[in-house]
């Protein structure tokens, strides 16, 4: 791999050339969505301009080359992962679709009255609300385990909920709101000894850190590509293969048969059984750009640039009057949640916005997770590997200003 700075990975990025409100964009708005290199810019123009295809009908040459470039997209992901072959790698729209598909299908099939599914307060409302869904079907029940002052998921509380009645424990990798990485591989090891499956929602991971899901050993593993630098409406759900071997589909349509009778209709093998319907082709093919383009990266370089990104705006922030930095979890990716005392979020980030600083306020898809500290909004900086220290500074100066104006 090529040595990393980000000075250099930002040439592939048009977007943070440009300006907003007369000046530089500073794009702190990485937990919601990620920025696109030109490498998934052009794959995606190449293929609309000269590749279209729809896949899977081996009808003709270009059919053909949509379908390899399809599979090699699958293939790549589950490289990406650690994933022992393809067959467990199942697009979808983004993270929701997947813990959706995770609700419905296996959900559906093994939750009954009384059994347990584990969600931590921590988590973000994609994985709270479809269990609350399917538990209300099947009358399941859906217990929070709680956070330390810190926002970490409280260890022994999660120990002590853990009975033969948990079926499933749903844990995010990295929180989206304070950052938190928690100990995944030690609570799936725990999960099991119980029978349950985990499953791990890696949404705001994936674009931080190298994901092994056979060394994590998760029964399923979620994320978006829009958060790991690929377009929107493409996702992830990876499912060890001798479960989804065993797993209903959730929707039925064209693609996902064998065959069709009004008196039998039988299911192709996975994953095209979880894919009914035409998938998001172009999608796949940026999400492949993009993978490629992050693993030609030095990882390890990447994550310790922004740990030390992260280090610097913990320093600098702290600076800031009234400021207060939610969660202090000793591990944790770059997300800097904030509230300014005297400030109402939503009004940081339009102050921000006039100086070309984006970030978000809002209660971030995480309304439990803030309950936790009393609060119903804050202000979110989160950080990619593109961002520099002078953003941070840009980002620093502009809060302490605003304190000056109020
Ligand atoms: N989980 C986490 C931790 C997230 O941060 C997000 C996006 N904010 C999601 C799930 C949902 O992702 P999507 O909206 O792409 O489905």
């Amino acid at each position: 791999p090529a040595g990393f700075t980000a000075e250099l990975v930002r040439q592939d990025f048009p977007v943070l050339h440009r300006n907003v409100n007369g000046h530089p964009l500073v794009w702190l708005d990485n937990a919601a969505t990620t920025q696109k290199p030109r490498q998934v810019i052009e794959a995606l123009a190449a293929y609309y301009g000269s590749a279209n295809s729809n896949i899977h009908r081996g009808a003709h040459t270009m059919a053909r080359e949509a379908t390899e470039a399809y599979e090699a997209g699958r293939a790549a992901v589950a490289d990406f992962l650690g994933a022992p072959n393809p067959d467990g790698v199942v697009f979808v729209r983004g993270t929701t679709e997947a813990v959706n598909l995770v609700a419905q299908s296996w959900g559906r099939a093994n939750l009954g009255p009384g059994d347990d599914i584990l969600v931590p307060v921590l988590e973000h409302h994609s994985d709270i609300v479809p269990w609350q869904m399917i538990a209300k079907e099947t009358r399941a029940r859906v217990v929070p385990v709680p956070l330390t002052p810190g926002g970490d998921i409280d260890q022994d509380a999660y120990a002590d909920l853990l009975s033969s009645r948990t079926q499933l424990v749903a844990i995010s990798h990295a929180s989206n709101v304070l950052g938190t990485v928690p100990p995944v591989k030690e609570m799936t090891a725990l999960a099991h000894r119980y029978g349950a499956k985990v499953l791990v929602d890696g949404a705001q991971a994936v674009a931080h850190f190298p994901v092994d899901v056979q060394d994590l050993n998760a029964d399923f593993y979620a994320f978006s590509g829009h958060k790991l630098f690929a377009p929107t409406g493409i996702g992830v759900l990876y499912t060890k293969p001798e479960l989804v071997a065993g797993m209903t589909p959730w929707q039925g349509g064209g693609n996902m048969i064998e065959s069709v009778g009004f008196g039998k209709t039988t299911f192709a093998a996975a994953p095209h059984k979880m894919e009914a319907g035409t998938g998001h082709i172009s999608g796949v093919i940026g999400l492949l750009a993009a993978v490629n383009w992050l693993t030609s990266l030095d990882r390890k370089a990447v994550a310790a640039y922004e740990e030390g990104l992260m280090s610097y705006a913990l320093q600098t922030l702290a600076t800031v009057p009234g400021l207060e930095l939610i969660g202090s979890a000793a591990d944790r990716i770059a997300v800097l949640t904030f509230t300014l005392a005297g400030q109402d979020p939503a009004g940081v980030a339009d102050w921000l916005d006039r100086d070309g600083i984006a970030i978000r306020a809002g209660h971030h898809c995480a309304q439990p997770a803030l309950a936790h500290y009393g609060l119903e909004s804050a202000a979110r900086a989160s950080l990619a590997l593109y961002n520099t220290s002078d953003e941070v500074d840009r980002l620093v100066a502009s809060l302490r200003r605003l304190q000056q104006s109020a």
